[in-house]
């Protein structure tokens, strides 16, 4: 069975997409069976490890909604051992139509149920948002890894962050936990990002990973080539 982490945080623009990528490349070079789960409609982690998503044919939204099997949704990357159910545009109108359906909080835990045994691990990709798609995510992994950004406040958005946790966490997910807060974009030469960094620290004890990601150009560039940090 997979390991499934879910890189969440409902804030925008906090590194959530990068450490997916980077995070199931590095991974998949271990030799580790990787797929990647984009449930986010504006599919970056799909278009980042190299899909036009124009010409993404079957999305994860077709599997969501049944009309096509995970099987059938899933594609090679050109990264060895590292698999994505794409996302497209179709995936922003799931909400409303989910929205009557029983059992809609566990679409893509159903989804993923299919695909378990062929990979040691899926990460899986969440919109900045606490919708429906975001709760599919939350109630289908086993852990979270949270992104925070050090150069903005971002402690600010994390009681509400830790609130949504907790909701699924008692209604439809018992086991789920945090399995790691992630640093993202940290400078070093800043006094803010070192404030920050120890505030986190402080708030989250040992669940932040002393690694932490620095802010590169290289790592906002690598999309747009269509590759992984470690390619590119
Ligand atoms: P969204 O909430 O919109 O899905 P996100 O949390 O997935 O955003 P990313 O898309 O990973 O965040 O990152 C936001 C932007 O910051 C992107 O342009 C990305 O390339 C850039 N970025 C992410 N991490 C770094 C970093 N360590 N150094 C420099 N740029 C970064
Ligand atoms: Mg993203």
């Amino acid at each position: 069975m997979a390991k499934k982490i879910a890189i969440f945080n409902q804030k925008g623009g906090v590194g959530k997409t990068t450490t997916v990528i980077n995070l199931a490349n590095a991974l998949s070079q271990k030799g580790e069976k990787v797929l990647i789960c984009d449930t986010d409609p504006q599919a970056n982690s799909t278009s980042g490890i190299g899909f036009e998503t124009g010409e993404v044919e079957k999305s994860i939204y077709d599997s969501l909604i049944g009309t096509s099997t995970p099987k059938d949704v899933v594609q090679k990357t050109n990264y060895e051992n590292l698999h994505i159910l794409p996302s497209n545009i179709d995936l922003a109108g799931v909400e409303v139509e989910l929205a009557n359906q029983k059992r809609r909080e566990f679409k893509l835990k159903d989804v993923l149920k299919e695909l378990d045994s062929y990979y040691n691990y899926i990460i899986i990709d969440c919109p900045p948002s606490l919708g429906l798609l975001t709760v599919n995510a939350l109630g289908a992994a086993d852990s979270i890894i949270i992104p925070i950004q050090s150069e903005y406040y971002s402690l600010e958005g994390v009681s509400q962050l830790l609130y949504t946790i907790n909701q699924v966490k008692n209604s439809i997910n018992h086991s789920l936990r945090i399995e790691g807060v992630l640093l993202t974009m940290v400078d070093n030469r800043t006094n803010l990002s070192a404030q920050i960094a120890a505030d986190v620290r402080s708030y989250f004890k040992k669940l932040v990973y002393n690694t932490v990601i620095p802010r590169n150009v290289r790592l906002a560039e690598a999309p747009s080539f269509k590759q992984t940090i470690l390619e590119y």
